[in-house]
């Protein structure tokens, strides 16, 4: 792994010491980063400006699923760097195609709708289900209704913050956008006495990420499915943190059997290496977009495409799946022994984690802390809960060590900080 010299800088944490000052004065406050500056990494590993290794528990948010530096991403990345990166959509590429065939086939549906972000993706569903059901069900105009879950995160724009439940988000962005219905995750009868005439839409995370891992009650995927295919409306699964192999399975949704109408996906899609987002659906739902109704400049570009094919090679294996459920369950045992020993609650599916620490033990943000300085990235969330997204490519012997550094924040003797 590569380290970054330190020749100009005369004390060891200089380096860090300098680009923190950086980002105080520099870059908008809109993250609290924990202390601690990378500058390269390789498989589940990342290292910093004073060449201190770290094993990286986050992840990306689940977007480096395959690790750093896949050397299969990095190839497929370089090698179209060197022929096409952008085209645009006013004229074909002959890598969209290809990319596009292949997830629609892992997902098992028929058609893509190339975005960059997953916000992008989800404003994509939310505009085809209004269409949708402008145009298929017979919906009024301008009165489409979307339920949605309470804790829910399905990005950052005006639209998708307007149904957000965290004040934080929220806050100050107003005026929102109207037509969305909330209901309590989990609940399929709310869900079910929500559903009216304008309803076009159900837009759930089937295992909420940023809620802290939350993970519905058994059954309650295929009661949703049940509703929507009863009352006509689209069940919208956003898999961008959930999917491509983060539960041991392709999509959080295979779980439980379930086949939603319309995938979301973003994050890993990209390999970590560049934006790749998607609207993964039928012919019959993706079709009431036609030419000028939607688009992006970069949705589909020749290097996204490259790079979201291959990790959709990758994910076909199915080799990631199985090593995520594998490793998952590993995790999951070590996990449980926390609990009551630091620990309140514990959740997990497949290579993914949510903790509860004890809240008078310490916050989540001491914990991971805590972590770091014990070479452990991990991100807190909602206060005193921890989430670990490892990379699928992680080994047990890492992943043990992992659990013995949060056993030690948790219960070592300096666990108050
Ligand atoms: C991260 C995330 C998003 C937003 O993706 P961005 O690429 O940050 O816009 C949407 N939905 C879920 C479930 C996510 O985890």
């Amino acid at each position: 792994m590569t380290t970054t010299s330190t020749h100009t800088h005369p004390t060891p944490d200089s380096n860090t010491a300098h680009h923190l000052s950086l980002a105080e004065t520099a870059i908008a406050h809109n993250y609290r980063p924990l202390p601690v500056v990378l500058a390269s990494g390789e498989g589940a590993w990342v290292s910093d400006v004073e060449g201190r290794c770290y094993l990286d528990c986050l992840a990306g948010y689940s977007a480096i699923n395959f690790g750093h530096g896949h050397p299969r991403l990095l190839a497929a990345a370089r090698e179209q760097l060197e022929r096409i990166t952008l085209t645009s959509r006013a004229f074909h590429n002959d890598r969209l195609g290809p990319f596009c065939q292949d997830l629609a086939d892992l997902a098992g549906m028929d058609a893509v709708l190339p975005m960059n972000t997953g916000a992008e993706a989800v404003e994509t569903a939310i505009k085809v289900a209004r269409k949708w059901g402008r145009e298929r069900k017979g919906v009024a105009p301008d009165h489409a209704t979307i339920i949605v879950a309470d804790g829910n995160f399905h990005g950052r724009t005006t639209t998708i913050v307007s149904f957000s439940s965290d004040p934080v988000a929220r806050d100050g962005f107003g005026p929102f956008t109207p037509g969305f219905r909330t209901v309590p995750f989990g609940d399929a009868a709310a869900l079910e006495n929500a559903v009216d005439e304008s309803t076009v839409a159900v837009l759930l995370e089937p295992i909420q990420g940023e809620a802290g891992v939350l993970i519905p009650p058994p059954g309650y995927l295929q009661r949703v499915r049940e509703i929507c295919s009863r009352e006509n409306v689209l069940f919208i699964a956003d898999e961008i943190q959930s999917g491509l192999g983060r539960t041991g399975t392709t999509f959080a949704c295979d779980i439980e059997d379930v086949t939603p109408d319309v995938y979301v996906l973003g994050k890993a899609l990209g390999g970590g290496i560049v934006p790749v987002s998607a609207v993964v659906s039928r012919h019959d739902v993706l079709g009431v977009i036609g030419p000028g109704s939607h688009g992006s400049t970069f949705g589909g570009n020749p290097l996204a495409a490259a790079v979201g094919h291959a990790v959709v090679e990758l994910l076909r294996s199915g080799d990631y799946q199985a090593r995520a459920a594998k490793l998952g369950k590993q995790l999951h045992d070590r996990l449980e022994s926390l609990i009551g020993h630091g620990a309140v609650a514990v959740r997990c599916s497949g290579l993914w984690a949510g903790i509860d620490i004890a809240p008078a033990l310490m916050t989540g943000r001491q914990a991971c802390e805590a972590l770091l300085a014990r070479s452990v990235l991990a991100k807190d969330t909602h206060g005193s809960t921890i989430r670990l997204a490892p990379p699928l490519t992680i080994g047990p012997d890492e992943l043990d060590w992992m659990c013995e550094q949060l056993a030690a924040v948790l219960t070592g003797p300096g666990s108050a900080i």
